[in-house]
């Protein structure tokens, strides 16, 4: 018997799994990063079976790449209850709660021992290319909630799952640098660094010396900026869509976030000074590798065409998630954010900041397919408002859900001091406790990410 009524004839699939043998699979965790590992701790506590599949060959991958960057939340925001549950029956003595870890330390002191405790149920190297319904394409109904998912790696290799947590984070899609949204013509073509690089540390032959472009207007790219005017003979070139960089500038003396409006004045300094030279109107659009450089052109709406020729080019112009491995899900998407649609208003960032966007859980993580939830940074698509500390309340949502606790999963908390999360001074004090930090720190990181109302477009990330 066939689903359609003309055209081919579909194979008829046997149910030939019952429901009680789709519940003994294990929930299929994806991405072993803060929040991927934060579900599996609760898995754990739930005595929940689960395989946690990264596709990195160590923890947090993602993180890893920004190891140099210091966080501006501290400790005691960044560890999930359950992990540090489960880590402190194991003797793991938590670090001081009011300091702010670098990527690398969030890795070693925390994230590295809590994926220690689950062994071989993570499994490294280990990407998930497509999630379906077995014997089940997005188009066919009857008896889907009953099919187990169906994961495939990018290496062929298939396993089923019960439900899906994936926790893949955006970090591997990062925005292109077209102004329209699309790839510039050519950007394909030549190597791009994407956000924070490591400037003052391992990275900083590749960029002294050098002509360097840095796209973008939020504070990814002012602290890159920042970073780039301590080099010698380091000509840096800043490319922003906008008429001025004012919004990036913030409020200078009088902005509600000092340390804000330091970065914001100490970036307008050197742009007056001449030491990087600002292009506003720049909406790129055609990327050439020349023999003099790499040539990059702006052509704005109105079709005038403006160039710039360099050597490196940093694009801090955000992230986006990335749907197509569950393109064969039933998937409830806000056309703006790329969140479900009803975590759309609660964490869009016209009107939050990542301190303000309220606590929310399995409901708000809910998509028409039943079983799979995009939780942490991935599940707030392209807004910048994303906290360690709310992925951490999502996953104990999502796994109190899947094991049918709908009054721990529907009682949602979130204890997010608006000013103190997220905080600039906590860096300064932070400073002064042990003197200029090392990486990408060296004081430049004393100014603050941004925490009060940015626009989606403008912003480089809340913590990022
Ligand atoms: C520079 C920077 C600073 C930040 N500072 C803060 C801060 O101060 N405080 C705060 O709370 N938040 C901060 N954030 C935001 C956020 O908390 C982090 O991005 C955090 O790492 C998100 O965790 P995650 O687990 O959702 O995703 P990620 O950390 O991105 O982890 C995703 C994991 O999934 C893996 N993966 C990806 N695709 C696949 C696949 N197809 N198959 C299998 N595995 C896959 C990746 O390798 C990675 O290990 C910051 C972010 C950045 C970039």
């Amino acid at each position: 018997m066939s689903d359609s009524c003309c055209g081919t004839t579909a194979i008829e699939i046997e149910q030939f799994t019952t429901t009680q043998q789709a519940s003994a699979l294990p929930v299929v965790v994806i991405g072993a990063g803060p929040v991927g590992l934060a579900a599996a701790a609760h898995l754990a506590e739930r005595g929940i079976d689960f395989t946690l599949l990264e596709a990195g060959d160590r923890v947090a991958a993602s993180v890893a790449q920004w190891g140099h960057v210091r966080v501006f939340s501290p400790w005691k925001y960044n560890v999930d209850a359950a992990a540090r549950r489960l880590l402190e029956a194991d003797g793991w003595m938590a670090p001081d709660a009011d300091w702010l870890p670098t990527g690398a330390e969030l890795i070693d002191d925390y994230l590295a021992p809590l994926a220690k405790l689950f062994g071989g149920k993570i499994r490294f190297g280990a990407k998930v290319s497509a999630i379906s319904r077995l014997g089940y394409d997005r188009v066919r109904t009857a008896g889907r909630e009953q099919a187990p998912f169906l994961i495939r790696l990018d290496d062929g290799t298939e396993l089923q799952a019960r439900a899906i947590i994936d926790a893949s984070g955006t970090y591997t899609s990062p925005n292109v640098l077209g102004a329209s949204g699309l790839p510039a013509h050519g950007e394909g073509e030549v190597f791009v660094d994407h956000t924070l690089p490591d400037v003052l540390g391992a990275d900083r032959d590749r960029f002294e010396g050098k002509r360097v472009l840095v796209v973008g207007a939020g504070h990814s790219a002012a602290t890159t900026l920042l970073a780039l005017a301590e080099l010698d003979d380091t000509p840096i070139t800043w490319a922003i869509r906008a008429g001025n960089a004012t919004r990036a500038y913030g409020g200078g003396d009088a902005d509600a976030l000092p340390a804000r409006g330091a970065l914001g004045t100490r970036l307008r300094a050197h742009v007056e000074s001449g030491r990087i030279r600002l292009l506003t109107g720049f909406f790129t659009h055609r990327i050439n590798a020349t023999g003099q450089g790499v040539e990059v052109v702006s052509r704005d709406p109105s079709g005038h065409e403006q160039s710039v020729t360099v050597d490196r080019i940093v694009s801090a112009t955000g992230y986006r998630p990335d749907h197509s491995i569950a393109a064969e899900l039933r998937l409830d998407l806000d056309p703006v954010l790329g969140s479900t649609r009803t975590l759309a208003p609660l964490i869009d960032p016209n009107q939050h900041s990542c301190g303000t966007v309220p606590a929310h859980g399995a409901d708000e993580l809910a998509h028409p397919e039943p079983g799979y939830y995009a939780v942490g940074v991935k599940s707030y698509g392209r807004a910048p408002t994303f906290l360690m500390a709310t992925g951490y309340e999502q996953v104990r949502s999502v796994v109190a859900a899947l094991a049918g606790d709908w009054q721990a999963a529907r009682d949602v908390q979130l204890d997010l001091p608006e000013t103190g999360v997220c905080s600039s001074n906590l860096a300064e004090a932070q400073e002064q406790r042990v003197g200029l930090a090392t990486g990408i720190s060296g004081g430049l990181l004393s100014a603050s990410l941004p925490l009060a109302t940015v626009s989606a477009a403008e912003s480089g990330g809340c913590c990022g």
